[in-house]
């Protein structure tokens, strides 16, 4: 079995701008590339889950938030920077568009993409990491059995606020995604 590190993709990523319908709004991070080709130097498995609930609410088709996707994946590889895999839940409760409006177990705060993902792929959880910047990133991530990491990007500082306020933690707490697989992996090796 392989390990993985998750990664959320508004806010961890690429720059949170809302709802993201076209490759034109995409800021992928600075520091986002390295990161990717740190994880695949040790063979780890680098896994993007994301909600994307502007697609029940009517802001994006499927095929929007698809060629997006293949776009990000060639900008990253331009960077020699690769996603083995990337998820995400068109779904939402209050969604508008019928097919799309209802609940999904893919939806973070669930771990439905995340245990997809370990299927597929053949990945041991519990030697893998979940990296976001919302509540709902960290408890998918220890739904799924996973350490996880909150990133001080996107919605990060609100969430570390949060975190105090509910009296939650996260295993880790790092300014970046490269700063937090940086850390992860020492802990893995050391
Ligand atoms: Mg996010």
């Amino acid at each position: 079995m392989k390990r993985a590190v998750f990664l959320d993709r508004d806010g961890t990523l690429i720059q949170e701008r809302g709802y993201i319908c076209s490759f034109q709004q995409v800021e992928i991070f600075p520091f986002a590339a390295e990161a990717l080709r740190r994880l695949r130097a040790k063979g780890i498995c680098a896994v993007m889950v994301t909600n994307q609930s502007a697609v029940a609410r009517g802001i994006c088709s499927l095929e929007e938030v698809e060629t997006l996707h293949n776009q990000l994946q060639s900008a990253l590889a331009a960077d020699s920077a690769f996603l083995d895999a990337l998820y995400y839940c068109p779904f939402h409760p209050r969604g508008k568009v019928v097919e799309f409006a209802k609940d999904s177990p893919w939806r973070k705060p669930a771990p439905g993409m995340l245990l997809q993902a370990s299927a597929d792929l053949n990945l041991d959880l519990s030697q893998s990491l979940m990296v976001g910047d919302k509540l709902s990133d960290l408890a998918a991530g220890k739904a799924a059995g996973c350490r996880t990491a909150l990133v001080r990007t996107g919605c990060g500082c609100k969430t570390e606020n949060e975190l105090l306020e509910y009296g939650l933690s996260a295993d880790m707490i790092a300014d970046n995604l490269l700063q937090a697989v940086t850390i992860w992996l020492d802990g893995v090796e050391g």
